[in-house]
């Protein structure tokens, strides 16, 4: 079977791929494939999200497709930033200006529990998409520590390591993030449905 990892994130389709690699599974990217699509996130949540991107790969390139949704979601905020993790300081915004936004609506609140939320969604067919979920627990710091990662890494507080992840080396990451338990969630339904 072939599968299209629905990513241009060259560390995303190493993950998938070392995940979800079974015998008789060939995973491609969307450059493999000479595919560009630009799917444009409007859902209330990660599996709508995730869903949506990979029923459109699937549409485009008619291979089974694997897409991704994930972001912070902060207990004392409600959830945010949530799905508007990657424009949370708006349209255009970048890592430091979201992370610095969080931590100005952070300031003096003493509830700090916060989790990475995935959802990884394969698109079969028209009709048929699985999804897989997963999180990883963690606090907000009052700034900024490490230099590794992306995103909202420096200030997300790993409890079990008591290190940031942007001070985790991306393997040390991978071990136990959101998206690789998110893809271990899919794996073990695609195992169990037969279908890998
Ligand atoms: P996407 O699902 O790759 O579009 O990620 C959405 C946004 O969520 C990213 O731009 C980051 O701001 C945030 N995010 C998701 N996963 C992580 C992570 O592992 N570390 C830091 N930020 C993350």
């Amino acid at each position: 079977m072939k599968l299209l990892a629905a990513t241009t994130n060259r560390g995303k389709i190493g993950e998938i791929t070392r995940i979800l690699s079974v015998s008789g599974l060939t995973i491609l990217s969307p450059a493999d494939l000479g595919l560009q699509l630009d799917v444009e996130e409007h859902g209330l949540t990660f599996a709508d999200n995730a869903v949506a991107k990979a029923l459109a790969w699937h549409r485009a390139s008619g291979l089974p497709s694997l897409a991704d949704d994930s972001g912070l979601c902060v207990d004392a905020l409600g959830g945010k930033p949530g799905v508007h993790s990657a424009r949370f300081a708006g349209a255009g915004a970048g890592d430091r200006e979201n992370y610095e936004l969080l931590l100005r609506l952070m300031e003096g609140v003493a509830d700090r529990r916060a989790r990475f939320m995935c959802v990884v969604a394969l698109a079969l067919s028209e009709d048929t998409v699985i999804t897989g979920e997963g999180q990883c627990e963690g606090v907000i710091l009052t700034g900024p520590v490490g230099e590794n990662g992306f995103g909202y890494d420096p200030v997300f507080l790993d409890p079990g390591s008591g290190k940031t992840f942007a001070q985790l080396s991306d393997a040390e990451k991978n071990e136990f993030s959101h998206r690789r338990r998110a893809l271990e969630a899919l794996k073990l339904k695609l195992a169990e449905q037969g279908i890998i």
